[in-house]
């Protein structure tokens, strides 16, 4: 079986076409300019990487050109869009009434648009992708992948937000937690290298750009950093994550700002981009802060002492852990960071192998002989998850 997989943003549509049994992927990319003029970005393992300039007045022209790039005689990887046996797409924000992926059909598009209210930015743009490959592939199984999924096992308590209770019964605010299909790949692959017990405690820690950590016991979600929105929980690149809401009424009142400018300055221009002012890409922070720049150390400081706050914070509602698990791109590469955010944890049964942690990118276990606690590396898979899903619904 072969399967496309989109993750259509406003101005965006990244796909991969890739095989969801062994997980090989035929071909990726990206469209990028959707609705200003239009570039395709076009990769095959093994061959030099393709970007031509295509009017993409919309997503439908954007999935045109990926299926014609696809079916290309010099660029592509199959003779005929007949070898697509399904399309999954990642959907952001599945509210209350997604728990799992689904098979796209009218009353599927129905409860997505239903959650645009959750999530104004992306459900409208994943709608385009998803009515874009109904266009130009009408007889083709589409599955939906919800972000929010994985984590709707939360009991109440952990999703229950601390405001009148009407506006959960009313108007669904809770906390719903992101990074979803990740969780599960992750949190799944460590009960894989726990050797399958029977119970387990599991806390993972997806840190890239965006940043979230999920409790997980007995594979299921109890808990996760990540609210309503993705804005909440860690400090991220240039998102704030928690802060007291009376910072908003104060600085609105105090500048006049409108709710929009106040939002962009939260999810746009605060996290470590905001403390260093240097930038959110941690890697340029690490290089600033060895040139003895001290904002971007506090904002390392910062994330670092958030970060083991919520791992602390887990173990105490999960009542202990057996495995700590880094992914994403700051998890998978970041040494020093993985040192850092376990250093002190001693007392929990935590103790890092400093010479086994030298690793990059690839599965390891990194934690010291003596260590109660396992430390896993597990580079993140959502595209093979969304694969997975689409090719199971799509049977
Ligand atoms: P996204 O949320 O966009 O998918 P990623 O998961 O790719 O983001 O993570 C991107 C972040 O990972 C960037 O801040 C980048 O600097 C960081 N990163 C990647 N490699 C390293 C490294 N070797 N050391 C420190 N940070 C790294």
């Amino acid at each position: 079986m072969k399967v496309l997989i989109i993750n259509a943003g406003s101005s965006s549509l990244k796909y991969q076409f890739m095989s969801p049994d062994t997980g090989d992927v035929y071909a990726k990319g990206l469209c990028e300019r959707i609705g200003i003029d239009g570039r395709l970005n076009h990769s095959v393992p093994g061959r030099d990487k393709v970007v031509q300039d295509i009017a993409m007045p919309s997503h439908s022209e954007a999935i045109q050109a990926v299926l014609s790039i696809l079916v290309d005689e010099t660029n592509g990887v199959i003779k005929s869009t007949d070898e697509i046996d399904a399309v999954g797409h990642r959907v952001l924000h599945g509210g209350m009434a997604f728990t799992e992926s689904c098979l796209i059909d009218d009353a599927c598009i129905a409860a997505i648009e239903k959650c645009i209210p959750l999530g104004p930015l992306h459900n409208p743009a994943n709608l385009m992708g998803i009515r874009a490959c109904q266009a130009v592939m009408p007889n083709k199984p589409q599955v939906a992948v919800f972000d929010t999924a994985f984590h709707m096992t939360m009991p109440a308590k952990a999703y229950t937000y601390a405001i009148p209770y009407e506006y959960y019964e009313n108007d669904d605010v809770r906390r719903y937690g992101f990074h979803g299909t990740s969780h599960r790949y992750v949190s799944a692959r460590a009960v894989d290298m726990l050797g399958n017990p029977e119970h387990s405690k599991v806390i993972c820690c997806h840190l890239g750009n965006g940043s979230s950590l999920s409790a997980c016991v007995d594979g299921k979600v109890v808990d996760t950093t990540m609210g309503l929105g993705p804005l909440a929980g860690v400090p991220m690149g240039t998102r704030s994550g928690d802060i007291d809401a009376t910072i908003i009424e104060y600085l609105m009142d105090r500048y006049g700002y409108d709710i929009k400018t106040m939002m962009n300055i939260l999810n746009k221009k605060s996290g470590v981009l905001g403390i260093s002012g240097v930038s959110s890409d941690f890697r340029d922070l690490d290089n600033a802060a060895a040139e003895g720049n001290e904002r971007a150390q506090l904002a390392l400081d910062k994330f670092v002492y958030e970060v083991k706050k919520d791992i602390g914070a887990y173990a105490a509602a999960m009542g202990g852990c057996d495995a700590i698990v880094f992914t994403a791109g700051v998890g998978e590469n970041s040494i020093d960071m993985r040192e850092k955010l376990v250093e002190g944890l001693e007392y929990m049964g935590v103790k890092i192998d400093p010479v086994k942690n030298k690793t990059r990118g690839v599965e390891a276990e990194v934690q010291a002989d003596d260590s109660r606690v396992k430390i896993f590396v597990i580079p993140t898979n959502e595209e093979l998850m969304i694969a997975k899903d689409t090719a199971a619904l799509a049977k």
